[in-house]
């Protein structure tokens, strides 16, 4: 593999924009063949530095701007006017690089609902075995629904609190059983967290499929390289235009460029190309190339809610205090020595899924327990210990848009998750955080919980939705704004094989591809769409 500022070559068969969790799994599939040459840009710099590696790193990028966007939304009015906050990773390994680690599929129903929507080969009996091939799973080994042998590592963590056990034992007396693999047979039920680690370390999708590739002379990645557009010959991408220490450069594509640059990059990526719908193109003076209106449209995002329960047991929770301090700086030399402790702790260390309706098919709350006070994204910091439930919801049905600020690529889109929009979003999460609520009121919590950190009232539901309005935001998973659908959907951007509608030579891979959000967190999910495309591509050629 080469790393390079200035390639020695300006053409490359495959040039692949966005070194995230769908990108990196493309460079590395198709690099496979020595006769193709690879190209990987990424925006970001390299993913050298600890606070990647050591998975208690994001409680620090993830609300600063290290190694991230910091996008931040337009007000939502669902939010009473306040803006969410976007972290997006900008680094090699994208967003992968600074999350929290957490392996979740999402549910058969999810892929089965894409493939009943025009989009043939996209069935959760098609993709499981893709999901199979890119795992390497210690929690379980190989099964029906797990695989070993692939680069993304997936592990139990190594020292888990032992309040995760108390949560499991709560989960269990509200009625929510343990499953033995939600992303198994069952999603339904509560378990402990199955992370994208292995030895006490993040395994990004850097660290999985391109750091093992660096042998490999047809693979190079430019890191610091901005993409500032696609570059077409009428309706064909031959290459694209990129930006690097304030210089422009461009490189061609003797066969594709792939879009893997985010659900907010890989819209605005198309739009800057003069590929979206004709009024966003005209407002910014951009010359028409092909006209399609989805681009940037039907942005989903996962909205949660975060119960925050203060607990004088320091020895079980994170927090800010001398013996907080004293802990952290032993954990710290723990993990120097042992790759042990709460280092490793991704803090959202217990999952469940559960269903606010019993009579429906599948679960529409995810639950997450932090081992820690998490609070707008662990921007607002309080003294003391604690911890803090997430609920969120599965399925969202408000949709929103990314569009143009401007046709400067260096100027953040806007983006529009249109939180709320949809009245049932609200039902729904209000009666999954009074689920919530009653998780953390069972006797197995008793020994553990202090005050609250924002009271609410389990039976008072205007209360709850108030206390929604003020304190929910993101789970950090927007998709669906490069929309996959059949030709006659006129809201499709992408094919079935991923191919721009209308457009020769150029595919998108991401989660933006995503016609639904899948019910459960995302990186799983892009690394499959990763490894899908890859399939579609070389097939192709
Ligand atoms: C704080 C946080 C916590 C999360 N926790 C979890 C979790 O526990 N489990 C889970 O499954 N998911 C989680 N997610 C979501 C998950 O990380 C993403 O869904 C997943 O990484 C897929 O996103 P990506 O990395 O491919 O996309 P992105 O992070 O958006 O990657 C796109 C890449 O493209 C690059 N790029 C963008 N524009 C350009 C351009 N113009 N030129 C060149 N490069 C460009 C970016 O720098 C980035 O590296 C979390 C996300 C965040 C931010």
């Amino acid at each position: 593999m080469k790393t390079s500022t200035t390639p020695a070559t300006r053409t490359f068969d495959y040039i692949i924009v966005g070194g995230g969790a769908a990108g990196c799994v493309v460079a590395s599939r198709l690099s496979e063949d020595p006769g193709v040459r690879v190209c990987l840009l990424e925006a970001g710099g390299p993913d050298t530095s600890v606070l990647i590696h050591a998975p208690m790193g994001f409680a620090v990028s993830a609300p600063l701007k290290v190694h991230n966007w910091g996008y931040e939304t337009v007000p939502q009015p669902g939010f009473k006017g306040r803006r969410g906050y976007q972290p997006r990773g900008k680094v090699m390994g994208g967003s992968t690089s600074i999350n929290a680690m957490v392996y979740t599929r999402g549910h058969r129903a999810d892929y089965d609902h894409w493939a009943s929507l025009g989009n043939p080969g996209w069935s959760y009996d098609e993709v499981l075995p893709l999901f199979k091939r890119a795992e390497h799973n210690h929690c379980f080994g190989e099964t029906t629904y797990r695989g070993t042998g692939g680069p993304l590592q997936v592990s139990y963590l190594r020292s888990p609190s032992p309040i995760n056990e108390v949560f499991l034992q709560a989960c269990e007396q509200t009625g929510l059983p343990r499953t033995e693999d939600y992303n198994g047979a069952q999603q339904l039920g509560c378990g402990p967290t199955q992370a994208m680690q292995a030895g006490g370390e993040r395994c990004s999708a850097s660290k999985a499929y391109i750091t093992p590739q660096r042998g490999r002379s047809n693979l190079t990645v430019i890191t610091q390289a901005h993409t500032r557009r696609v570059l077409m010959d009428g309706k064909r991408a031959t290459g694209v235009e990129y930006e690097q220490g304030g210089q422009v450069h461009q490189l061609h594509a003797a066969r594709e460029v792939v879009l893997s640059a985010g659900a907010f990059g890989s819209p605005q990526l198309l739009m800057l190309s003069g590929i979206g719908p004709q009024e966003q193109l005209q407002a910014n003076g951009i010359a028409t190339v092909h006209t399609l209106p989805g681009v940037g449209q039907n942005l989903q995002d996962h909205v949660t809610t975060v119960l925050i329960q203060r607990s004088a047991r320091k020895e079980a929770t994170l927090g800010i205090s001398l013996n907080g301090l004293a802990t952290v700086v032993k954990a710290i030399f723990e993990w120097r020595n042992k790759r042990t402790g709460w280092v490793t702790s991704n803090v959202a260390e217990s999952q469940g899924f559960l269903k606010t309706d019993p009579s429906a098919d599948t679960p529409d709350i995810q639950l997450a327990l932090c081992t820690g006070i998490v609070d707008d994204h662990n921007r607002k910091t309080h003294l003391g210990h604690g911890y803090t439930l997430h609920v969120t919801l599965c399925r969202p049905k408000s949709r929103g848009s990314v569009t143009l600020q401007s046709a400067q690529a260096t100027d953040a889109p806007l983006i529009d998750p249109a939180f709320f929009q949809h009245p049932d979003d609200m039902a729904t999460l209000v009666k999954g955080t009074q689920i919530g609520l009653d998780i953390l009121q069972a006797k197995p919590f008793d020994a553990y919980r202090g005050e609250m950190l924002y009271p609410v009232e389990r039976n008072n539901p205007a209360q709850i939705e108030a206390f929604l309005r003020d304190h929910c935001d993101t789970e950090y998973h927007p998709c669906g704004t490069c929309k996959m659908g059949p030709h006659s959907d006129p809201m499709a951007v992408v094919d079935a094989d991923l191919r721009v509608h209308g457009v020769q030579g150029l595919r998108v891979v991401y989660a933006s591809i995503m016609p639904t959000l899948t019910g459960g967190n995302t990186t799983a999910p892009t690394v499959m769409i990763g490894e899908k495309a890859a399939d579609l591509i070389r097939s192709g050629h």
